[in-house]
Parts: C-alpha cells; structure tokens; sequence
C-alpha cells in the first residue's frame, strides 16, 4: 500500500531512505533546514567500511580520551561539559566500552556494511546513476611496530569473521603505491573496502529522486510538532505545516534534541571531523588510515581527501586550525613529497558525525511513536550503511521483513 512519507534530514541516510521509499511507491518528502551542500555527508572520507568493525566506545577509548584532552592536536578529543545528555551519553558511552559488548557489536556491524557495500554495487550497477565506485580496499600505514601490532590484533578478529586482509611489509607497501614517496613501516591491508566521492553521489542522488516524484524542500528547519492520538500528525517549518502517514527521523547530529519533542530519548553526540582536498596531484592510488594519527587519506575525482579527528564538543561548526594543522602534518609526514598548501588549509571544511554510545546505529521505532522510523547514530560509518538503512527503513515502513534483523539497532535500547 502506497503512504505519504515524509523524511526529515536529507544526508546521505535521508535520501538513500527516500530513494529506497520510492521505489517501493510511496508519496516521498524530504525536508531539510539545509541547501544539500554542505556537512557530515559532504564532507567525509567516502569510504564503504567493512574493515572498522571495531565501535568507538571499545576498551582503552576512555583513557585515550583523557590523554588526548590536553593536546589540543589530538585526534580524538572529548570537551568536559556540565551537560546533562552530554553526561548520560558519556556514562552509556563507558557501559558500551566493555570487551564483552564490543565482542557482541562486531559481528553485527560487518554484515551490516557487507549488505550495504552490496547495496552500493547495485546502485552502480543500475541505470539510476554513473557514479565513481572503487573497491581497491583500504591500507592501514604504521610507523610504529606497536600501532601495527594493535591493528594486526583487530586485523585478526576481521579474519575470523572471512574477511580477507594481509599484513604488508615496507617493500610490500611500497610495491603497491610507486609512485609515492613513503615514510612507514609496514600496513595492515583490508581487502573488503570499496571508497566513492561523497559530494558526487549526493548531488546525484538528489536530482534521482527530483526526477522521480520525490518532493525535496530545502532552508526548511522542522521547529514543532503535533502528536495527535500518539502519533506525529503535523511537522512545522516557517512555510509550512506538513502531514503525512509515515516519518522518517535522519537529523543526524541534532536527532536527539528534535526526538525530545516527541519524548523519545536517543542519546546523540556530534563528532566533529575536519576535511582539506588536496588537488594538486599527489600519486596516492589507495584509500589508507595513517594510523598513529588517525587520518583517513582517499584519492577522490579530481583530489585527495585528507579527514580526520574527532571532537565530541556540542553542535558547532568553528574550525579550529591547530586540528587542521595537525592533518596536513600528519599527511606531510607519512608521505615524503607531499606539501599541503596553505590554501588547502584555509578551505578545510567540517562535519558532525551522529555518535551513539555504542557505535550502532538507531534503525526502528521508538515505542513512543508508532508512524515515526528513527535512522541515525551512525558515527563513523554513516556514509557506508547509507544504502542499508535506505533499505531497511523503507521495508520497515512498508510492512516487510526486514533483510537483516534489526533488534539490535532499536532505538529504545539500553546501554
Ligand atoms: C571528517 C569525516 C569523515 C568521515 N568519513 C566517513 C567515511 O569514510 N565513511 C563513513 O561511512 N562515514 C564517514 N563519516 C561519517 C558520515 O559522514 C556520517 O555518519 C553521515 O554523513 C551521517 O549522515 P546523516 O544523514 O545521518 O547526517 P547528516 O549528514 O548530518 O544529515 C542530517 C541532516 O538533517 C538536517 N536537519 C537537522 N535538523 C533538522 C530539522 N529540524 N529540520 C530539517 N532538517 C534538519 C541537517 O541539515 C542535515 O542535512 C565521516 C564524517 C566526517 C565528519
């Protein structure tokens, strides 16, 4: 049966909901406070990420937090606030960090980024769109023999679960990228991901589904809601009221403010990440993470992405350069010739990243609101499971069997 449904948030998980809906039939809105040019979904490495199976609240995560509080160049960065969703995520964030919990999520994110690298194959394979798509894997730089030890410990666990990764030599390394002047030790190489250029496939995907009957309503911010005998019945902006039979909540970063409007609680912190494109050509053929620096480094069309750090500090877009500094020097240390210029800099851009405090994502009703699917909490991989939440939301709301048991990525969960 055809619904009206109406998205909120139009990333990359609310237009991949929105084209997997239209297929299905349904009568599709999309509103967005935003132009669809900018954020998370725009500004992120591009990578489809079978290999990070690893959450972020893993064990040791706390401690490096603390360490890192203090260099104001560190990847990984957490800002004390008397907050109180800041506090109640931190504490669910230190309940998640157990190895007997992440032992648990492993196994459920790989395959959810296995459907959705297949998903991604599909739509390059289909007529919709003509998109870049590479699977040449990702490579893990090391410079010291304790990060690449570390990696080759996760490496291990990715094997048991059938994924194909090799544990390269300098040499080895070197074999593979020669046209690049490299200052590491060794790599551990994930044979399973695949790597795209976000801002291309997104404006792509928008025009689909312009074409395809799909109402987009851009600079509109939903501000109120009517919940009419417990369902969302009305969605306000400044221009408009608008009604539909089915939503789809994929605000990203600002998910659980607007949930509270509905009384749902879904504990989100922003992430903040920071990108520079580099497009003077820089030889590098293959997606790799530097690893002591946790720089994601992608050869995108027409650049090189070079993205990283993670700032858990509230909703704010203010670039702090010493941050982009430490990219771009993170980049000129681990290859040899490359120099990112201070133009590069300066056009560093930035995104926040919708974390949960178990690393899975919210994919589900709430049992608050029965017409309202929740699709968001994807931190680090939302650009990767874009296709499979698409998917999943719209088998949801159209009354199907879902492809992959969902149970764990409910949004009234505990942690
Ligand atoms: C530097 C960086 C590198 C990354 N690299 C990768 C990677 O390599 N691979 C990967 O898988 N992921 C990566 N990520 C993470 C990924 O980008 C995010 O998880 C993903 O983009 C989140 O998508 P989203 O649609 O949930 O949120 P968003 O893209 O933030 O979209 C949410 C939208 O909701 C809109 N909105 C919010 N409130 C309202 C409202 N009230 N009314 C109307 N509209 C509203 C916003 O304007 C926004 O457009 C990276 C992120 C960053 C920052």
């Amino acid at each position: 049966m055809s619904k009206k449904v109406v998205i909120i948030g139009g990333g990359i998980i609310g237009l991949c909901s929105a084209y997997y809906l239209q297929k299905e039939g349904h009568q599709v809105t999309v509103v967005d406070k935003s132009d669809f040019t900018s954020g998370a979904s725009y500004v992120n490495a591009g990578y489809i990420t079978p290999s990070h199976i690893v959450p972020l609240s893993a064990p040791g995560m706390i401690t490096k937090g603390i360490k890192w509080m203090f260099n104001s160049e560190s990847p990984f960065y957490v800002k004390p606030r008397l907050d109180n969703d800041f506090l109640k995520w931190s504490w669910a964030f230190k309940k998640s960090a157990t190895k007997a919990k992440v032992a648990k999520s492993i196994p459920i994110i790989k395959d959810i980024n296995i459907f959705s690298r297949a998903l991604y194959e599909d739509l390059k394979n289909s007529k919709d769109f003509d998109f870049s798509y590479d699977h040449k894997g990702l490579l893990m730089y090391y410079q010291t023999e304790k990060a690449g030890a570390e990696e080759w410990n996760t490496a291990k666990k990715a094997i048991a679960l059938g994924l194909q990764v090799k544990n390269l030599t300098k040499a080895e390394v070197q074999k593979i990228e020669p046209d690049v002047a490299l200052n590491v030790n060794g790599a551990i190489y994930y044979h399973s991901d695949a790597h795209m250029t976000p801002n291309n496939f997104m404006q792509q995907l928008k025009r689909y589904l312009e074409q395809h009957g799909v109402e987009i309503l851009s600079n509109e911010e939903v501000e109120d809601v009517t919940v009419l005998a417990g369902k969302l019945h009305i969605l306000k902006t400044k221009k408009r009221s608008i009604t539909a039979d089915e939503f789809v909540l994929a605000t990203g970063s600002w998910s659980q403010n607007f949930a509270k409007k509905l009384n749902i609680n879904i504990p989100v912190q922003a992430g903040k990440g920071y990108s520079i494109n580099v497009k003077k050509e820089t030889n590098i053929t293959i997606p790799t993470i530097l690893m002591e620096a946790k720089v994601a480094v992608t050869p995108m069309e027409g650049f090189t992405r070079f993205a990283g750090t993670m700032e858990i500090g509230g909703i704010n877009h203010t670039i702090n350069p010493k941050r982009v500094n430490a990219i771009a020097k993170a980049g000129e240390l681990y290859y040899r010739d490359l120099k990112i210029s201070d133009i590069a800099k300066q056009n560093a851009k930035c995104g926040l990243r919708p974390c949960s405090p178990d690393g899975l994502p919210y994919i589900g009703k709430s049992i608050h609101c029965p017409n309202l699917t929740i699709a968001t909490g994807h931190a680090m991989m939302g650009w990767s499971l874009g296709p499979a939440t698409g998917k999943l939301v719209s088998e949801n709301i159209s009354d199907k069997k879902t492809s992959l048991e969902i149970d764990s990525f409910h949004p009234d969960r505990r942690f």
